[in-house]
């Protein structure tokens, strides 16, 4: 949730763990011209905490996106399941890559509503995708928990 500050060691210990990778998108952020920011994967106004275990390291547009939900439509489905948690599912039993590597495909419904909801493909990140291929950067480590 934009606007909580958090103490510099916090942020240092999300930003770290996630291996400076938006914990959603997978994009780094030393290739961003903006800041990343620490989501809490359940909201404070939903009853989640500042513990590290709630926090997730994430691009400001993931961010934005996420905002306060917590749920979201599987598209296949078409019913609303809980969106993807970057301390307890691990990324690549809910996403995978598309052959070329430019495309989050979400492989379970929990992927796949999170896919819609946080726009994992959206236009620029395909484009920043293709960048980051050319030069090596792409796809990035997989994440740790
Ligand atoms: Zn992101």
């Amino acid at each position: 949730m934009a606007g909580t500050v958090f103490p510099e060691e916090i942020r240092l210990k999300v930003m770290l763990r996630s291996r400076h990778c938006c914990e959603y998108c997978k994009s780094l952020d030393k290739f961003s011209p903006v800041f990343f920011t620490i989501d809490h994967i359940i909201p404070p106004l939903q009853g989640g905490t500042h513990d590290l275990r709630n926090l997730a390291y994430s691009c400001p547009l993931c961010n934005r996106l996420k905002w306060q939900k917590i749920n979201a439509v599987d598209p296949v489905t078409n019913s609303p399941v809980r969106i993807f948690n970057p301390r307890t599912d691990v990324w690549e039993e809910r996403f995978r890559w598309s052959e070329d590597y430019l495309q989050i495909i979400g492989v379970t419904a929990i992927g796949r509503a999170t896919e819609s909801a946080l726009r994992l493909n959206r236009e620029k990140l395909v484009l920043y995708r293709k960048e980051m291929l050319e030069i090596g950067q792409h796809p990035p480590q997989i994440s740790p928990n």
